[in-house]
């Protein structure tokens, strides 16, 4: 699950509360017009606006879904409507007024409870103004009936609020921990575990991300280290991987933080020279070349023939972005430069027609 889509599932639960708020508005106004409380049928002005209002919102926010309504703001609207109506209706009764307030009470209190069971701010907002209104213009004789109605969903909606809260806060925190561990893991994929370079997955990101943004001037390098099977074979495999692991090390001290560096293939490597024109690329290979050779790894090629470990180098252009010609290019010329004697570089452009 991504952060989108924890946000789109409290949107749509803030929008199914607000529906259902909606709805049981509706419905009560509806009841209150046509089978009223005390037999004294009148309606009221905020009764009709309830009415319309509730009916209206949910096909505007049907046509304008972008548009978020602020629950808390209509909760208090609505409440402050129904304290006008138990204010407007109960002025106009003559007796057994103290009933017709604590049922007018506990239904508010009751579609509260239903529409925000863990939203408090947004209960107390609706259910405040008939709450005052009802302690108001009651007797006296139900005070204490009405606060004991108020307090109870008060009280249990602030202990389901602080557990939601608590639940939210460890679903996040779990979803935080495996976004985090999903990166990493990604991460990881792109990266060649024994030299720490970019890996072909890595290159191909690297690339794909790189060639989107601008067509600057850029030089591929294709490297080699010269007669590797025979440096297995003299000093060991796991000798071997150190030369390797230091080869890489030289190659990425050797370059820019804004060139990409990749272990190609067994002992094979790639880099794209950003924002580089042919004389850069040669310099850069020639220093490379250099570095590699002043690790002074020792290296018998063969019986007779004692030196470090060397790498040969195929340079070309990246034409048009096209990344399959140029590293086919370069490694023409890494074929070239290893007959020529290896320990060598070789630009494309230079090679002879065949
Ligand atoms: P050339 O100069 O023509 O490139 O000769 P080469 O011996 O380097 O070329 P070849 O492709 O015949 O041999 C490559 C060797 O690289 C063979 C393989 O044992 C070695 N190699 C490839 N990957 C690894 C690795 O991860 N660790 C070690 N130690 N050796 C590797
Ligand atoms: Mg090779
Ligand atoms: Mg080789």
């Amino acid at each position: 699950m991504t952060l989108q889509t924890w946000q789109s599932l409290c949107n749509k639960k803030y929008r199914l509360s607000l529906r259902l708020f909606l709805l049981l508005n509706a419905i009560s106004a509806l009841f209150s017009i046509a089978l009223p409380l005390s037999h004294l049928r009148i309606l009221t002005i905020p009764v009709c606006i309830i009415f319309a209002a509730s009916l209206v919102l949910p096909v505007l926010h049907h046509y304008f879904p972008s548009r978020k309504i602020n629950i808390t703001l209509i909760a208090l609207i609505f409440g402050c409507l129904w304290a006008w109506h138990v204010i407007t209706k109960v002025r106009l009764i003559n007796d057994n007024a103290d009933a017709f307030l604590l049922i007018a009470l506990l239904s508010i209190l009751f579609i509260g409870t239903i529409a925000f069971s863990n939203n408090i701010l947004a209960f107390l907002f609706h259910s405040l103004p008939v709450f005052v209104s009802c302690l108001w213009l009651s007797s006296g004789e139900n005070e204490f009936r009405m606060i004991y109605s108020f307090a109870l969903p008060v009280l249990g909606i602030s202990i389901q609020h602080a557990i939601q809260k608590r639940n939210d806060h460890f679903a996040q925190a779990l979803m935080n921990r495996l976004m985090q561990e999903r990166k990493t893991l990604n991460d990881l994929s792109m990266l060649d575990p024994l030299t720490g370079l970019y890996n072909r997955r890595g290159l191909q990101h690297k690339l794909d991300n790189m060639l989107a943004v601008d067509d600057s001037p850029r030089y591929v390098l294709l490297l080699d280290i010269d007669h590797f099977k025979a440096y297995n074979d003299h000093y060991g495999h796991m000798m071997g991987d150190q030369a390797l692991i230091r080869v890489s090390a030289a190659l990425r001290n050797a370059v820019r933080s804004r060139d990409i560096v990749a272990r190609f293939g067994g002992e094979e490597f790639m880099i794209l020279l950003n924002n580089a024109e042919q004389e850069d690329a040669r310099r850069t290979a020639e220093r490379i070349r250099q570095q590699v050779y002043d690790l002074k790894i020792p290296h018998m090629f063969n019986e007779s023939v004692a030196t470090n470990v060397t790498v040969s180098i195929g340079i070309a252009p990246l034409l048009g972005n096209d990344i399959e010609a140029s590293l086919s290019r370069a490694d023409k010329a890494l074929y070239e430069a290893k007959h020529m004697g290896r320990n060598n570089i070789l630009v494309s452009e230079e090679l002879q027609p065949a």
